[in-house]
């Protein structure tokens, strides 16, 4: 049994920085030599450093890079990966995969929240049940998970809910797939579906620009990837930025109050961006799905689905955006349609 670990940076990598602070300097050996046993586990690893780089500084086009190098390695004969990377966007990097890799073998994505110089770094721990979870057979078919604090997570779930707490990433909907326990995976509860984006990609695509910007999902696969706006619904917000900021994007996605819900105010400029461009409602709340027929006055979900947009269903804000955006990159057909599977 052979699993690739490949490491992208973060905390889990990070040591004293010559200005002061941390910043990732480990590479992936040196992250797997510090975990104790992992070598009598009888699990080969073919261990690749790809990047080092904290987790906001990762882009798309580094995923695509690293799909692509996943990809070889399973037709290799690798049955799993595990991806070492910054906490900070694991809730992003981890979707992303999940929606491009359509094969049976098991993406595990990890990291720390305390670095390897602190007492009671969790790296080490974190590494070795991200192996193991790669390496169960049970994990086979589940896609892109991600594991931390001895849980297993689904990536089209899992979120960071606190900035600092090793047992930061939750699931609020439905939990967590399954638990390590004893350097065992347990999964206890299997998703109802999976869905990916067969030949979709996430290579850096050519470079342009592509100013205005004149999005419409029948134009075909774009030159660059698409611009999506995320922005969130407030209390007394007037939505007089919103014309600005849709005419600057491909794609729109509103993090609304409740269960999609924003200001009057607001209406008129959504109604006219949905016109141009895909709109897609999600909620800010941090878990449950977006209502489609509860509420009827002007600004409630069922008027703005009326008026064009599109439902998140259980997605979150930030997944939405990102599932938008390949969608868009790609010229998907059908966006409401990739929505109404969330
Ligand atoms: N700032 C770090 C990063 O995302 C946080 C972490 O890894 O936990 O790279």
């Amino acid at each position: 049994m052979r699993i690739i670990v490949v490491g992208l940076g973060g905390t889990i990598a990070m040591t004293g920085h010559r200005n002061g602070g941390v910043a990732p300097t480990l590479s992936a050996s040196e992250l797997v030599e510090a975990v104790p046993g992992l070598s009598e586990a009888g699990i080969e690893l073919d261990v690749r450093s790809f990047r080092n780089r904290p987790g906001a500084a990762l882009t798309l086009g580094d995923l695509g890079e690293l799909l692509s190098l996943l990809r070889e390695s399973f037709a290799a004969g690798a049955a799993g990966a595990v991806v070492t990377q910054g906490t900070d966007t694991i809730e992003e990097t981890a979707y992303a995969l999940s929606l491009l890799h359509t094969g049976d073998e098991p993406i595990v994505v990890t990291g720390a929240m305390r670095n390897p110089t602190l007492a009671g770094a969790d790296g080490p721990a974190n590494l070795s049940a991200a192996v193991r979870v790669a390496a169960d057979p049970g994990a086979r078919g589940l896609g892109c998970l991600v594991v931390l604090a001895d849980e297993i997570h689904a990536a089209d779930r899992v979120r960071k809910t606190h900035t600092t707490s090793v047992a930061t990433f939750a699931s609020p909907n439905g939990g967590p797939l399954g638990y390590l326990a004893e350097g065992r995976a347990h999964l206890l509860n299997r998703p109802a579906r999976r869905y990916t984006l067969p030949g979709e990609s996430l290579a850096a695509p050519a470079r342009g620009t592509r100013l205005p910007a004149v999005p419409t999902a029948d134009d075909g696969p774009l030159a660059a990837p698409a611009r999506v706006t995320l922005y969130t619904a407030t209390l007394g917000d007037d939505g007089s930025l919103l014309p600005l900021l849709a005419e600057r994007s491909d794609g729109l996605v509103i993090a609304a109050l409740g269960v999609g819900h924003v200001p009057e105010s607001w209406v008129p400029h959504l109604e006219a961006a949905a016109r141009r461009i895909p709109v897609v409602l999600a909620s800010r709340t941090g878990g449950g799905r977006v209502a489609t027929s509860t509420y009827g006055y002007p600004g409630a979900e069922r008027d703005l689905i009326a008026r064009g947009l599109i439902p998140a269903g259980f997605l979150d804000p930030y997944k939405a955006r990102l599932l938008l955006q390949i969608l868009l990159t790609a010229g998907h057909p059908d966006i409401p349609g990739a929505f109404a599977h969330s």
